[in-house]
Parts: structure tokens; C-alpha cells; sequence
């Protein structure tokens, strides 16, 4: 339970559980660009675990913790991985695609859909080509992402300024909405570790063996 806390109206982050953000859906194709200044800042990620929601990893490299020993589906971590990007609004006028509006929105993805980001980046760099994911549904959204041949948000010195600026701030929430930071007790809450009936598989084993073949 969250506790009750007091402050200020100079506090800033409060803002509503579900947020507006870019979300693919089932028999859409939508152009979209990834913001960026320079691509080697374009993403933020986090390796993450699922269990009824994304939760950030606390294992390090010296030292395996809770959320990847315990038994459980997602127990091996993977990334989550966010950007801003722009929504464009068209409509074909004489064959040819004309925007009519855009959107910039935050948009949180997984490694698969990394990849394919990747995979057109491989001939088509993305601050300089927009992409067109399709969403198909099969059981869950499955996207397609092609390259354009173009970028329009980055074509036009005047809208590019623009939207770097207007992207500025969704950029800089990305962190925090990748997945929830939750302390190691509130991990073993989250994995009903220490709920009564519950076995711990980690304290039933040699924790020092399962680390090491890990
Ligand atoms: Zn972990």
C-alpha cells in the first residue's frame, strides 16, 4: 500500500497512472519517426522482469538477486525499451501522402520489436527515416516495421527544431515508465514469495550453485 505523503504545489511529478502513449493497434499502419538529437542517445532501456507488471531487474554483474533466482515465468530479465516519437496524421491527396497533423507520444516497446527497429536502422538509420508498423493481431499484437524512404519531421529545419523541443520532456520521463523500480521486499510481494503457502524456491537450494550456472 502506498503510503500518504505530504508536499508542496511545487511538486511536479504527479501525474495520472495511465499515460498517453504511442500504442500500435490491430489492422492499423501508422508512419511514425523516433525523435532524437543524436542516435546514439535515441533509446533508454532497462532490463525488466513481468510478473502482473514490469518491474525493474536488481541483479548486478557480482551479485544474482530475488527476481532472477526465484522460479517464475519471466524470471530471466529483458530489456524494455523506450523513445519519443512522432505520430503523423496523412491522407492521400493525388497519390501522393500529405501530413495533416502529428502527435509526439512516448512509445515503450520490448527486445523483439528492438530488433526490428534495428533491423531497419541496418539500411534506413532512423533519425533520418521514419518507419510504418502494421499491427496484426495473432493471439497478441505482432508489428510490422518497414523504412521509409524519408524522414519528414527531420526534412524541415523549422519542424525539426520544433518537435526536438516539444520532445524534450517526454524524453525525459521515458525512464521512470519503462517499469517500476520496486525494492527486493516489495519484489518478494510481487512474486508472492512471502505470501503464507507459499514455497521460496531460492531457500529450498544451494543459491551459490544456481548463481554460478547462471
Ligand atoms: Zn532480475
Amino acid at each position: 500500500m502506498a503510503a500518504v505523503e505530504s508536499f508542496g504545489p511545487d511538486r511536479t511529478d504527479i501525474e495520472p497512472r495511465s499515460f498517453k502513449k504511442y500504442a500500435p493497434k490491430d489492422g492499423n499502419t501508422d508512419r511514425i519517426g523516433i525523435i532524437c538529437e543524436d542516435r546514439s542517445t535515441m533509446f533508454k532501456g532497462v532490463l525488466t522482469h513481468f510478473k502482473d507488471r514490469y518491474f525493474v531487474c536488481k541483479s548486478t554483474k557480482e551479485k544474482k538477486e530475488i527476481c532472477c533466482l526465484h522460479t517464475y515465468e519471466n524470471n530471466e530479465p529483458r530489456y524494455r525499451v523506450g523513445g519519443a516519437v512522432i505520430q503523423y496524421s496523412t491522407k492521400m491527396v493525388d497519390g501522393k501522402e500529405k501530413v495533416t497533423g502529428y502527435e509526439i507520444l512516448p512509445w515503450i516497446f520490448s527486445e523483439t520489436v528492438y530488433k526490428q527497429l534495428i533491423a531497419c536502422d541496418k539500411d534506413f538509420p532512423l533519425e533520418s527515416h521514419d518507419v510504418r508498423v502494421t499491427g496484426t493481431k495473432k493471439g497478441f499484437l505482432i508489428l510490422n516495421i518497414v523504412p521509409c524512404p524519408n524522414s519528414i519531421w527531420s526534412s524541415n529545419t523549422d519542424l525539426k527544431k520544433k518537435v526536438l523541443a516539444d520532445a524534450i520532456k517526454i524524453r525525459e520521463n521515458i525512464g521512470k515508465r519503462l517499469a517500476t523500480d520496486l525494492s527486493i521486499t516489495e519484489i518478494r510481494e510481487q512474486l508472492n514469495i512471502d505470501a503464507p503457502g507459499s514455497q521460496d524456491a531460492a531457500a529450498d537450494v544451494d543459491v551459490t550453485d544456481i548463481a554460478n550456472t547462471l
